[in-house]
């Protein structure tokens, strides 16, 4: 922890539309009250490149549909503390799983052939390595909290993290009523 005051924060997004964190974004005004008692170690939202290794709470956004995907969950699996599993994606598979009832060839044609105009094509490099199905985070790491919704609500962020910051663990059950 960089600030003794404070817990420490990391999060990424996996396969997901960064969607969940734009509803952190969302916290707005809320932001400057956070940011005086959490340090956010590790993000999208922030310049840093590398997870630091004792992290007290980490929020995955997005499904695991990639190796790179899959390796960042088990980092911040080492590294987090406290592992959130943040939005519908993360917490079922949402909208990527639904690849999983085609051909992975077939994906990449549509993605790269069918539904292009200009040089359709596969890319030779450059091409995540995708897994054959798209799972969601708890099935390839431990997970301390489910915070369902598409996005889940600034709302329900809010609860979550001051909960965390109280020294509480969030009430699933108090989750849902902020609504998504
Ligand atoms: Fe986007 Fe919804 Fe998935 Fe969040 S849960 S990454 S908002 S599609």
């Amino acid at each position: 922890m960089s600030d003794s005051a404070k817990i420490t924060l990391a999060t990424a997004w996996l396969d997901g539309c960064s969607g969940c964190h734009m509803s952190f974004l969302d916290l707005d005004q809320r932001l400057i009250e956070l940011a005086a008692k959490v340090d956010i170690v590790y993000s999208p939202i922030v310049d840093t490149k590398e997870l630091p290794v004792d992290v007290d709470v980490g929020i995955l956004e997005g499904a695991v549909s990639t190796e790179e995907n899959l390796q960042i969950a088990r980092m911040f699996r080492e590294r987090c503390k406290f592992l959130i599993s943040l939005g519908d994606c993360a917490v079922s598979g949402n909208v990527p799983s639904m690849r999983n009832t085609f051909d992975l060839d077939d994906v990449f044609d549509h993605a790269f052939v069918e539904t292009v105009q200009a040089q359709p094509g596969r890319p030779t490099e450059s091409l995540p390595t995708l897994l054959r199905t798209v799972v969601p985070i708890h099935h390839v790491v431990n997970v301390d909290l489910f915070v369902q919704g598409c996005p889940p609500s600034a709302d329900t962020i809010w609860y979550v993290l001051t909960e965390l910051i109280a020294g509480r663990t969030p009430d699933p059950t108090q989750i849902t009523r902020f609504g998504a």
